[in-house]
């Protein structure tokens, strides 16, 4: 039978196999391992990709996200206002400052947090504002903005799942007061190992992030900040220049996959993504919503074909977060969506073929119930 994953990396290896061999071949020969050229290079890169003053390579995107909030100066007594439909390091970063993460529930439409509830949980201690791109589609990002402005508090963009969206014409990472990046291979802009970004158009926040990467120093063995080892090394970067000439043909193709999806779904009980306007959703993922998810996914299985849950527990609802007191109930689209969501295969070496087959399998799945 036919197996059909949910990310195919290797497929993506293969079209770019030769460039990438040569690029860590040339980081080889040259004896720079870890923040030389290639970092630097993919840093102005990104930073003119997005549209922004600086970019500092780190070593993951969850450093990406603590270094810049460390950098801000969030800390323990203060509140960070985010999403709980996220991947877990978006509220760990802020617990592991010291500081507490405070929860808003989603808009059920896009999965982004409800920029409509936000303002009822500002405190004097809220000193910040954490919105995710979800599955690679932008928040509100001018409301939140105006908050921000009005409340004085520092908007960090998780855009860990976003390289390369826009909304309102400008991409995403150039709207709030700093944005970050995984490069986790999985991302739609991955390496092949661990890297992050933070980016900015704060100059003294840029300098801050770089000096947090190497414990503190600037120069070297002379410490002012207690810091970190973040360094993002040189195979990765010379990797991610190679991948990134490639990330606007391949966030187009998961966009028109996800549109041919779209189309065969739309006579099924599966809700569908919907794309929000004044936005360029790049599909990180293919979230559909089913009443009987478990069932269906089950059903999948069996036919060969890989699905996923983003995510099943909301962060409100960990275990490690009960002492932060949300009764059940209390985010409810947020607890609504981990029951219902999941992902299908969607990466741009997918053939629309295959999409077809996947389409066909989900409806016989509803005829034959
Ligand atoms: C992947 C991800 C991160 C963490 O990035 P790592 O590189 O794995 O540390 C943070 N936030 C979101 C929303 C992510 O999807």
């Amino acid at each position: 039978m036919r197996q059909i994953p949910l990310l195919d990396l290797k497929a993506q290896y293969q079209t770019i196999r030769d460039e990438v061999r040569q690029v860590v071949d040339h980081v080889l020969d040259n004896g720079r391992y870890i923040l030389g050229p290639e970092v630097s290079k993919l840093e102005e890169e990104i930073a003119q990709f997005c549209g922004v003053k600086f970019a500092v390579g780190v070593a993951n995107g969850t450093d990406a996200l603590l270094l810049a909030l460390d950098a801000y100066g969030v800390g323990p007594g203060d509140e960070v206002i985010t999403t709980p439909f996220t991947f877990f390091a978006t509220a760990e970063v802020v617990s592991r400052l010291g500081a507490t993460p405070v929860f808003v529930d989603i808009d059920p439409e896009t999965y982004n947090i409800d920029v409509s509830q936000i303002r009822a949980k500002i405190t004097d201690k809220t000193k910040a504002i954490i919105p995710v791109h979800i599955f690679g589609q932008p928040a509100n990002m001018d409301e939140i903005m105006a908050l921000a402005e009005e409340y004085q508090l520092f908007v960090l963009e998780d855009a860990a799942q976003a390289i390369g969206s826009e909304y309102k014409g400008r991409k995403i990472g150039s709207w709030g007061h700093a944005a970050t990046f995984s490069f986790f291979p999985t991302k739609n802009l991955g390496g092949y190992g661990d890297g992050g970004m933070v980016v900015t158009n704060d100059e003294e926040l840029a300098r801050k992030v770089r000096i947090l990467r190497v414990h503190g120093s600037n120069p070297k063995y002379y410490h002012s900040m207690i810091g970190y080892n973040s360094r993002l090394d040189e195979i990765q970067a010379a990797i991610l220049r190679v991948k990134l000439r490639y990330l606007e043909r391949w966030n187009d193709a998961r966009r028109q996959k996800a549109a041919l999806y779209n189309e065969l779904l739309k006579d099924t009980p599966l809700v569908t993504p919907v794309h929000g306007e004044n936005r360029k959703h790049i599909y990180h993922l293919y979230i559909v919503q089913a009443d009987d998810r478990d069932s269906l996914m089950e059903h999948l299985k069996e036919k060969g074909i890989s699905t996923g849950v983003y995510y099943p527990v909301p962060l409100h609802q960990q275990n490690v977060y009960q002492s932060l007191g949300y009764s059940e109930g209390s985010l409810p689209h947020a607890e609504y969506m981990a029951k219902r969501t999941f992902a299908l295969p969607l990466y741009a070496e997918l053939e629309d073929e295959t999409i077809r087959y996947i389409a066909d399998v989900i409806k016989s799945y509803y005829q034959n119930k």
